[in-house]
């Protein structure tokens, strides 16, 4: 996949946090999430109080760990930060814990993905700032209680719905991540575009924004290699003419869509009719997890309604069959 949602390797992360915005006036779009932590930092900070524990769901690369590192800048605290699979076991989530100063964010990535025993220490840290912790072992182990300082924690996952029901209920802030409109992308690239010193005209940044997926990761991933193409095939100057035929290179399409994009979308027309089809079939179909067709690829299909996810399974739209240039069945849905 020459264009994913997940960032690809450590040197892509070196550059992602350079581009990363660092307050929340520099944060773009997601106005509703804005507001509502702008009102709760300020009152945390005013009293001088932790934050309420925070939710941030939505699909890969739409402004989670940005906004983590934010709220943490926002609020004047550290930031620790670290993911579901990483802790493994419960003593390495209470090694975290533990060392967290007042009113500190704590930041786990793929929430989801914490084991149930790990879990179970969080509860009582959510709730009275406390741990249980098991010392020695066999006949002499026993429980030890530990006072924690306040402290925030921010989860991200890209589905809410994975989350158990008392993890869930213990975040005070739930905030879901919508897919960026245009102008917000053609915004961010436009940021990203001068901070890395690449001459860009207006509508070569909007042609990059309209074809990222409603995806700033993306969008800042396509700006580099534009802007690969425009320093070797050009001037180095990014206009509409170099991002289009950039991004025909790198397989992008006209509506933005990548080869994953096209390649499920054909599967569920030309295997299976248009569909209804299940989601293990398909992910058999095109060689891909269901759960990275269900968390990365289909999000913004379903979006922009090209996909439907119905519960007999998934159905291409007409708009779907319109984009590959395939006639639809008289019954096609959409
Ligand atoms: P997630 O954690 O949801 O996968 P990230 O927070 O890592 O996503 O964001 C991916 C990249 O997109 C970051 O490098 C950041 O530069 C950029 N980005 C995300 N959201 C915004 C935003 N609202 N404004 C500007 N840039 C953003």
């Amino acid at each position: 996949r020459v264009v994913s949602a997940v960032p690809a390797s450590p040197g892509e992360e070196v550059i992602e946090r350079a581009l990363r915005p660092k307050l929340l006036g520099e944060y773009v779009g997601q106005a509703k999430a804005r507001e509502q932590l702008e009102i709760f930092i300020g009152a945390a900070r005013k009293r001088g109080e932790a934050l309420d524990h925070v939710l941030l769901f939505g699909p890969p690369g739409l402004g989670k760990t940005t906004l983590s590192h934010i709220i943490a800048a926002e609020l004047g605290v550290n930031l620790r930060q670290t993911s579901g699979p990483v802790l493994e076991k419960p003593k390495d989530l209470a090694a975290l814990l533990t060392n967290l100063e007042r009113n500190d964010v704590l930041f786990i990535d793929e929430i989801h993905r914490l084991s149930p025993v790990v879990e179970e220490i969080l509860y009582p840290a959510l709730e009275d700032y406390q741990i249980d912790i098991m010392i020695g072992e066999g006949p002499a182990a026993r429980s030890i209680k530990l006072d924690l300082q306040p402290f925030t924690l921010v989860g991200a996952t890209t589905r809410a719905g994975m989350l158990t029901n008392p993890l869930r209920d213990r975040f005070g802030i739930v905030a879901r991540l919508e897919f960026y409109t245009d102008e917000e992308l053609a915004r961010i690239v436009a940021r990203s575009a001068s901070l890395l010193g690449a001459p860009m005209d207006e509508e070569g940044g909007f042609e990059i924004a309209r074809r990222s997926r409603g995806t700033p990761r993306i969008a800042n991933r396509l700006l580099r290699r534009v802007r690969d193409y425009a320093d070797v095939k050009a001037d180095g100057r990014i206009t509409r003419t170099i991002a289009d035929l950039a991004l025909a290179m790198l397989d992008v399409d006209p509506r933005g869509f990548d080869v994953m994009d096209r390649k499920l979308l054909e599967a569920v027309i030309h295997r299976f009719d248009g569909g209804p089809v299940g989601l293990d079939n398909v992910a058999a179909a095109i060689g891909e997890e269901a759960g990275t067709i269900e968390d990365v690829i289909e999000p913004y299909l379903i979006q922009q309604g090209y996909l439907q996810r119905t519960p007999r399974g998934r159905i291409a739209t007409l708009a779907a069959f319109r984009h590959l240039g395939v006639a639809p069945p008289q019954s096609a849905g959409g």
